[in-house]
């Protein structure tokens, strides 16, 4: 019995190294990466650097750390090996110089020797006459529907002259294809330029490279962003040309800025890197990045989805074409979420090196084996969760649990202090020190018997209380924040405060 082979599918992210990892990128190799474990498939790293000039040192290895950094695994790329490399398009010029021969040999490309003023003369020229500019085909050779002469183009090569490749796109066809995304989609070929396949310094362009390492590399998908759409003809000519069978292609929505304009490439602060720097976890940037233009499904109210689940429910027929609008401020709700549920050894296991940092610029009024222990941070990470925004907010945003508070907030103590504040706060001082269950339950009850006799509110001494323990007039529970300071630290903060603020309102 015969059976049909299941294709394998494999994917490529394909970026260019010429600086950090823009989001809009992530969202591209998070796709593709998404779409090939879906499909039990390969995921291709792939560095894409045939223009030299704009290649910058050592951005291919960040690229790849970035992707390593958020889970996105590549299963062949320059730094996991694989089969098909290599996987750097520098390193494949004898390649695509073997394929750009045969190209010319069938005729399907020509050598072209304009130089730069008259391809610029040219380009104004047609602009003056409200023609799109295209190459005005003068070195197009007379065997291939032009008027240059072969000798001419012979005496060139012989001269050492310099030239380009261009391909020759046939005149009055139509190119059509269907995207998995936007569906069928058509060109018209009066609009395609002769493109150039190979530069004068012997490198490919773009297009040449790519869609020779896609059909070498069996890729299956191509996934990329919608500003590759135009180039389709191109592309798919390319692999008339040379009677390859196109794998099929997705063109992602374009990411908008919330007010709709189109996100920047160039703006620093969309760097996957500085998301990172900022705070911002692995998790929540890829779990935000995989909505900018997906969704499981109408009426789906789940947001929060770890990359497993994604691969479990990704698909590209759930890929939107309309813009995908990028929402800081929702990738700041994720992060919370996520603080919210991430197991506390993880967050202590982050907090820890910044506590060294912060205690060894300043001393602790504290045990520092105490404030340093899990058991401790446990406590503080479980009161703050709610609270932070960040991971490293549960150092930096309540550092009144490791260190003395360096000033009392002003305008608090104004609101907060009468006549007789510090006279009570003494007394109950002397309460919370005898107070044998030092638990947040036995606190405020002791608080309440304590205020009510005298014919006072809790928050009579609620808000003095915090701020001479913390310093500033906001935070949690402030039992439950007396309970994991501990008595010694509470009382000891309590009397010292009181030197320093003296009865503001006597
Ligand atoms: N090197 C291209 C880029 O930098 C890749 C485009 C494609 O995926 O075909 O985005």
């Amino acid at each position: 019995m015969q059976t049909t082979p299941v294709e394998r599918v494999r994917t490529r992210f394909a970026p260019s190294p010429t600086g950090y990892l823009h989001v809009g990128g992530l969202r591209t190799a998070l796709y593709n990466y998404l779409y090939a474990k879906r499909m039990g498939g390969d995921f291709i790293v792939r560095i894409e650097d045939t223009d030299q000039t704009r290649k910058v040192d050592g951005a291919d290895r960040s690229l790849l750390r970035m992707l390593d950094v958020t889970g996105i695994r590549a299963d062949e790329s320059m730094a996991h090996g694989g089969n098909f490399g290599p996987y750097v398009q520098s390193e494949r010029l004898a390649t695509y110089a073997m394929y750009c021969q045969q190209l010319l040999e069938q005729k399907n490309a020509y050598y072209c020797f304009s130089t730069a003023e008259e391809l610029e003369e040219n380009r104004q020229l047609q602009m003056k006459q409200g023609l799109q500019p295209k190459y005005n085909r003068k070195w197009l050779p007379e065997d291939m529907g032009g008027s240059m002469p072969l000798s001419e183009t012979r005496k060139k090569l012989d001269e050492g002259a310099a030239y380009v490749v261009r391909m020759r796109v046939p005149d009055y066809i139509s190119v059509m294809f269907d995207d998995i995304v936007r569906g069928p989609v058509e060109f018209d070929s009066a609009t395609i330029d002769d493109q150039v396949l190979m530069k004068s310094d012997g490198f490919p362009t773009y297009h040449f490279a790519s869609v020779i390492d896609d059909h070498l590399m069996e890729i299956t998908h191509v996934i990329r962003g919608e500003e590759w759409l135009s180039s389709m003809p191109k592309h798919l000519l390319l692999y008339e040309f040379f009677g390859w069978e196109a794998p099929r292609f997705a063109h992602l929505p374009l990411l908008l800025n919330p007010d709709r304009s189109k996100l920047s490439k160039r703006q620093g602060d969309v760097a996957v890197e500085d998301f990172l720097s900022r705070g911002y976890s692995p998790e929540a940037i890829v779990n935000f990045v995989a909505l900018l233009g997906w969704n499981e499904g109408e009426g789906t109210e789940k947001e929060i989805y770890s990359i497993a689940e994604l691969v479990e429910k990704f698909s590209l027929e759930r890929v939107g074409k309309a813009g995908a609008v990028f929402n800081v401020e929702k990738l700041g709700w994720l992060e919370k979420q996520y603080i919210k549920d991430r197991p506390a050894e993880k967050i202590i296991a982050a907090m820890k090196p910044l506590l060294e940092e912060e205690m060894a610029k300043r001393a602790t009024d504290m045990e520092p084996e105490r404030i340093t222990s899990d058991d401790y941070l446990r406590e503080v990470v479980e009161l703050m969760r709610e609270r932070v925004d960040f991971e490293s907010e549960f150092v930096t945003f309540c550092d009144y649990f490791y260190f003395a508070p360096r000033s009392y907030d002003e305008k608090a103590v104004a609101k907060r202090w009468a006549g007789d504040t510090n006279e009570l706060l003494e007394e109950f001082s002397e309460v919370l020190e005898s107070l044998e269950d030092f638990s947040a339950d036995a606190i405020e009850e002791a608080l309440k018997a304590f205020v009510e006799p005298k014919g006072k509110k809790p928050a009579f001494l609620i808000h003095p209380l915090r701020i001479l323990t913390s310093g500033v007039g906001f935070g949690p529970s402030l039992y439950h924040m007396l309970e994991v300071l501990g008595r010694d630290t509470v009382v000891r903060r309590l009397r010292k405060g009181m030197e320093s603020v003296p009865a503001a309102g006597s």
